[in-house]
């Protein structure tokens, strides 16, 4: 194990897993570690967030896809720095770990434009942790409207305001509008779920603007056949425990969610490296990382000379070249190899039976569009189990519009504890008896 060359990978997503996939046979010694012992699947988190899937239908243990392969030990460790002249990664707690070449895929997180006060209010999607909590938050609204007997108010509870028109937001919107109107349509007495109003905004002129223009066009009709209320043009000057201020004013709401702006990982502060506006490393055309040839950034937190998309193929596709290009390095042929990423197309859907799937070659839209984006998202899955799942799941929810992932769970205030999304409850009514004569009615 001595003499053999070192390489660690930081990240076990999209990008750090290919790497370790293209680096079998190399006979290095390689290390992967992340904070998390899982492989998350982020595109089908707005399922776990909005009920369809549940939380292990998505994530994989680490350890365990990499089980088979000796050459590969992992640590679970939170990376706190690299010292690039000592050829070292920093853990949190003080472990340093050597390594001859190194590869971050460290990925990304939301940002909020320099306005973190907003997090509390607008929660983004991310994590595990950040679905179950929105799907949470979701749910308790409902629970909440059944508890409130004022109709101002009930109709706050019954708002959902999402920010940002990307994938992400299209179909979160999509996703919150079918909970409402087709999942939970039987399941109250004091208020119709269909009433729900779902509104997407988004500050520049189309949804989906990475999408060719006639792609945005047919998202933004679906959204609004199924209910949505699409604002575009419209950006976002506030949010607060109240919902949103608008460039065009204020709408009221109990639940906010953060579609919007991405924040890379801070590897180029690790390196004390020059980073764009996102934070991303700047990399140079073969991904390796100015001043340190033997370290590599890739997927969501690299930038390359011409950007390529934050999605998770561009991530898989770098990492499966910066382990080419070491693998090339340890047999001593240090040939110029700049990454030519491959761009295989977009794809996102609206509700359960609406997408859209741009392959340049192909373009498909409706429910033909929603098959294919169910297969192509089966397909890229890990393991049996969960694609025979998932499908059955998703013919299931298409059939019925039954989705059995609807529960609260993590500790947080009831809902008749408490009425504001972020758990935080007005001042002075949490234990004092309902003096509103509706709610006591509602009570009695
Ligand atoms: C809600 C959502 C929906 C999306 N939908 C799509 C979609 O439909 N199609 C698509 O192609 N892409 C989609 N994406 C984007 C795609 O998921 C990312 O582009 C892709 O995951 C990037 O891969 P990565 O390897 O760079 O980072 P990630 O997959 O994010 O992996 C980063 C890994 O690094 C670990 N890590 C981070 N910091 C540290 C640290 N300090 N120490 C140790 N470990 C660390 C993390 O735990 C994580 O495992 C979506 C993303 C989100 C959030």
């Amino acid at each position: 194990m001595k003499d053999k060359p070192r390489i660690v990978v930081v990240g076990g997503g999209f990008g750090g897993l290919a790497a370790i996939k293209a680096l079998k046979g190399s006979g290095a010694h390689i290390t992967l570690i992340d904070k998390r012992n899982h492989h998350l699947f982020q595109p089908l988190l707005y399922q776990v967030a909005t009920t369809s899937l549940a939380p292990a239908e998505i994530a994989w243990p680490i350890r365990h896809l990499v089980h088979r392969r000796n050459d590969v030990r992992t640590l679970m460790g939170e990376v706190a720095g690299v010292d690039g002249h000592r050829k070292e990664v920093a853990l949190a707690d003080g472990t340093m770990v050597p390594y001859d070449y190194l590869i971050l895929g460290t990925g990304a997180r939301h940002a909020y434009f320099g306005h973190s006060d907003w997090e509390p209010y607008a929660p983004g999607l991310k994590t595990l942790e950040d679905a179950t909590a929105m799907r949470r938050r979701l749910l308790v609204a409902f629970e909440k409207a059944e508890l409130e007997g004022d109709p101002a108010r009930r109709r706050e509870l019954l708002t959902f305001v999402i920010i940002g028109g990307g994938p992400t937001g299209v179909e979160l919107a999509g996703a919150v509008i079918e909970l409402a109107r087709i999942t939970l349509r039987d399941d109250f007495r004091n208020f119709r779920p269909e009433d729900a109003r779902v509104v997407l905004i988004e500050a520049g002129p189309r949804v989906l603007p990475n999408f060719k223009p006639e792609m945005s066009e047919y998202a933004q009709r679906a959204l609004k056949e199924l209910g949505v209320e699409v604002l575009l043009g419209t950006p976002v000057t506030a949010v607060h425990a109240d919902g949103v201020d608008t460039a065009n004013g204020s709408i009221k709401s109990n639940t906010v969610i953060w579609a919007a702006g991405v924040l890379a990982s801070p590897a180029a502060k690790w390196l004390g490296v020059e980073a764009d506006k996102a934070g991303r490393v700047k990399v140079r055309e073969d991904l390796s990382v100015p001043g340190y040839p033997e370290v590599f950034a890739i997927g969501d937190t690299a930038v390359l000379p011409k950007p390529i998309p934050g999605i998770g193929d561009a991530a898989k596709q770098a990492g499966r070249h910066a382990a080419h290009v070491i693998r090339a390095r340890l047999r001593g042929d240090a040939t110029a190899m700049p990454f030519h990423y491959h761009h295989l197309g977009d794809i996102a859907t609206v509700g359960r039976s609406r997408a859209l799937i741009d392959f340049g070659w192909l373009k498909l839209t409706g429910w033909i569009g929603w098959w294919t984006w169910g297969f192509a998202h089966i397909y890229f899955l890990i393991g049996m189990k969960n694609r025979i799942f998932i499908a059955l799941n998703w013919l299931w929810i298409y059939l019925s519009g039954y989705r059995s992932a609807r529960l609260i769970t993590q500790d947080g205030p009831t809902p008749a504890s408490a009425s504001r999304a972020d758990g935080s409850a007005p001042a002075g009514t949490v234990g004092t008896p309902p003096q509103d004569s509706t709610k006591a009615r509602l009570r009695a």
